[in-house]
């Protein structure tokens, strides 16, 4: 039968776009669809602003760090109203890339909402399009838990536009999202606290690096309470918010922002009329070539819950689009040694094995770790310190894991990532020259395993 797309991709997000983009390079005819925004998430309403909020607040302690080097300022005043018109203006920008990259790549665009009427045919602003493959790339949502008053919470979908900067914030979760924005409303001045509901946030982190994080944002002043979670939200007549705990306190806010994970994006997409199947969590169940229990029917990114990060949705609409339509080059993603950064401030930076996830897995482990003040900040008053971690295995002493919590971990880690992915060792660690002065040199000057 003769299809109108080869593929046809519904979601014009990081994980969709990559697919559709490379597809139709390979010679495929692609349409993607486009609910909302070009770029999905990421762009829009995730990594990229996020990360512009972030370098925002960091200006706070830049501000504070430069009179120990001379300078003198008045006292600083920061707009949120033109953080956010900035932000948007350049998400406008970007949208506008990935538009001319999409149709530069030949791919046909459709905006609207997309359902999936049978195993082959998607219907889009009341018209039926047909395809040989139809690709998943729907990404996900905020999950606010429905505790009584939840409809006064918000989450980091409106984070990014509020009208203004809230005085006292009471961000709820122990993830990415909970600790970059609370780190983000801490350094561009309202009074922040984090709520998480287990012992210590960032769970699936390493130990030392929560510890880590957890000691330099109470220096910082942050309102860290952990074993904390909300029974009720109240507004109260001059529209703030009284929020009871489980365990009887009572707190006030001007705004809480619930980071308490993501559900994938399935809504009125017409999977009922499709074999797909969920698993367990509710995410699109994928075998590893993407492959649904419909056998036209492909799914990647945030809506097969495996790794939800950018850089994977990206490495999976790449893998999906050479096994389609390009198979001599295609090569399964590999989710081992992924490295990833939490934009917290300070940032974590990490790849590889946790020491705790070492030791699970049977290997007899040495552990390097270096706390330590940076240079940059001996002529100021601040006491930050930085974290770098080595989980070495001490059999092959190949290198498991580096962690790193302080100022650009992530840029960091990145380059951290090659060498473990080619199986360096520690040796090979130590054998490289550093790069002086500089924080990363010291995780090839660590000689010294920890005690114990
Ligand atoms: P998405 O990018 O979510 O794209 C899905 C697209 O599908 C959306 O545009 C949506 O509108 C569209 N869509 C949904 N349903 C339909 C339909 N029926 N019809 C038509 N279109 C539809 N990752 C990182 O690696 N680094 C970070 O720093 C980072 N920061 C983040 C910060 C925040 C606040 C959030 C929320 C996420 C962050 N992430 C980060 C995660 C990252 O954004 C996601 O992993 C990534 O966007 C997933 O890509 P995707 O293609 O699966 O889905
Ligand atoms: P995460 O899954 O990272 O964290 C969710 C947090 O919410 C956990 O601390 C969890 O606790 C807690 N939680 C879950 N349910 C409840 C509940 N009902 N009540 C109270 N607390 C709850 O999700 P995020 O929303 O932070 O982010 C989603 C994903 O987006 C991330 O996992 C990451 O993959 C991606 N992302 C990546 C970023 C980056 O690369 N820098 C930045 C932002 C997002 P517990 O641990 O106890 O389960």
């Amino acid at each position: 039968m003769a299809y109108d797309f080869d593929l046809y991709v519904i979601g014009a997000g990081s994980g969709g776009v990559r697919a559709a983009r490379f597809s139709a390079g390979f010679g495929a005819k692609v349409a993607v669809a486009e609910s909302r925004y070009l770029g999905g998430t990421c762009v829009n309403v995730g990594c990229v602003p996020k990360k512009l909020l972030v370098y925002g607040a960091h200006f706070a302690e830049d501000f504070e760090q430069a009179s120990g080097f001379g300078w003198t300022l008045d006292e600083a005043q920061f707009d949120w109203s033109t953080l956010i018109a900035n932000k948007d203006r350049e998400i406008n920008r970007l949208n506008g890339i990935y538009r001319n990259l999409l149709v530069n790549s030949g791919v046909t665009l459709h905006e609207g909402h997309a359902k999936i009427v049978d195993p082959h045919t998607v219907e889009i602003n009341g018209e039926r399009h047909t395809a040989k493959n139809i690709l998943i790339a729907t990404g996900g949502w905020p999950q606010i838990p429905e505790i009584p008053g939840h409809e006064h919470a918000i989450s980091s979908n409106q984070a990014f536009f509020l009208k203004e900067l809230p005085k006292r914030v009471l961000v709820v979760g122990g993830g990415y999202i909970a600790v970059e924005f609370a780190g983000i409303f801490h350094g561009l001045g309202a009074q922040t606290t984090l709520l998480y509901r287990g012992e210590m946030f960032l769970r699936g982190f390493d130990g030392s690096v929560r510890k880590h994080l957890q000691e330099e944002l109470t220096k910082r002043g942050m309102d860290l309470q952990f074993n904390a979670d909300i029974e009720r939200i109240d507004k109260q007549a001059d529209g703030s918010l009284k929020v009871t705990l489980k365990d009887g306190r009572q707190l006030e806010a001007d705004c809480v922002f619930y980071a308490t994970g993501r559900r994938p994006m399935l809504d009125n997409l017409g999977l009922e009329n499709t074999a797909v199947k969920l698993d367990n969590k509710g995410f699109v169940d994928v075998d590893e070539l993407y492959q649904t229990a419909e056998p036209s029917i492909l799914a990647l990114g945030d809506v097969i819950g495996r790794v939800q990060l950018t850089p994977v949705a990206l490495a999976e609409g790449m893998a999906i689009a050479r096994r389609l339509f390009k198979p001599e080059q295609y090569r399964p993603v590999d989710y081992k040694m992924i490295p990833t950064a939490v934009f917290s401030l300070p940032n974590i930076g990490t790849v590889g094995l946790t020491e705790e996830e070492a030791r699970d897995a049977g290997h007899e482990v040495q552990i390097f770790e270096s706390r330590f003040r940076p240079m940059k900040l001996t002529l100021t008053e601040c006491q930050e310190r930085t974290l770098m971690k080595l989980v070495v295995d001490a059999k092959t002493d190949k290198v498991l894991g580096c962690h790193m919590v302080g100022p650009d971990a992530g840029e960091i880690v990145q380059g951290l990532a090659i060498a473990l992915k080619a199986g360096a060792t520690k040796r090979h660690f130590d054998e490289t020259i550093g790069v002086h002065p500089t924080a990363a040199e010291e995780f090839v000057t660590m000689r010294t395993p920890v005690a114990g």
